[in-house]
């Protein structure tokens, strides 16, 4: 696909003789949100964490605007500048404050002065609602608010596109909507997301895409009018009603 931004190619990954994605295809276009369901254990995070190159795949390819993203330590630092990722657990450094959260990659990676650096977090703090909190250290958050201070991190790398592994997971119920809130104002915005998660209604209603993985294979990838109501396959019938 000439015009994709990231084309995940015939990708297999296996730990041992256990293979956990088998021949995955697919392509991320621009301004795609794209959901990722499916039960636990199908390969969900192995496939995010290829695409982020926090695995090494053990064959087939990614490519990011056509070119492949290989070992070489610097390409994947400078791609995953562009690509994004947010973590289940936050991933904070609970050793500095928000602020300092927020300034930290953009500082070492990006070279941005203070003042810039400074700007960045400013806004996107501004933007997950956790402008307030600068000062605090992230032990004195809840996890809604660490996720959207993690989130805000991730942004002021002015990202591509975003991957988001089960971001409400870890949550107690109460603080979902929050992060999902965030996460669906951010889809208005034009930037590209992929996002693993269980929460139907949200893939359902913000979705551009919904893949249905089982057992390491892409079993379904349609529009979420689409996969939701009238899933092609019995597999994802079968997951759906668990769900719905
Ligand atoms: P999901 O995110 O859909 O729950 P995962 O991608 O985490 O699934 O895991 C898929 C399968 O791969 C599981 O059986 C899991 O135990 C296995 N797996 C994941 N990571 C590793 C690893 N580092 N070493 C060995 N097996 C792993
Ligand atoms: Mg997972």
């Amino acid at each position: 696909m000439g015009d994709a931004i990231i084309s995940v190619e015939e990708l297999s990954k296996a730990f041992g003789n256990h293979e956990v994605l088998r021949k995955i295809d697919f392509n991320v276009g621009p301004g795609e949100i794209i959901c990722i369901v499916g039960s636990s254990g199908s390969g969900k995070s192995t496939l995010l964490r290829c695409i982020n190159k926090l695995e090494t795949q053990t064959s087939g390819k990614i490519r990011y605007h056509g070119k492949e993203i290989g070992a070489v330590q610097k390409e994947i630092n400078d791609y995953r500048s562009k690509v994004g990722m947010v973590f289940q657990s936050f991933n904070l450094f609970n050793n500095m404050t928000v602020l300092q959260n927020c300034m930290l990659c953009t500082r070492k990676v990006l070279h941005l002065s203070k003042e810039e650096a400074f700007d960045r977090a400013i806004t996107h703090l501004k933007q997950v609602g956790m402008a307030p909190f600068i000062n605090a250290n992230p032990t004195q958050l809840s996890g809604g608010q660490k996720q959207r201070v993690a989130i805000a991190r991730s942004l002021c790398m002015n990202p591509e596109v975003l991957l988001f592994d089960e971001p409400t997971s870890a949550l107690d119920p109460e603080m979902v909507g929050e992060v999902l809130n965030v996460m669906k104002e951010l889809a208005t915005t034009g930037l590209t997301m992929i996002i693993v998660t269980h929460e139907m209604a949200f893939a359902r209603d913000v979705s551009t895409r919904t893949i249905f993985m089982d057992q390491g294979y892409i079993v379904e990838d349609a529009p979420p009018a689409e996969l939701f109501k009238n899933p092609k396959n019995a597999r994802t019938r079968e997951f759906l009603r668990r769900y719905l």
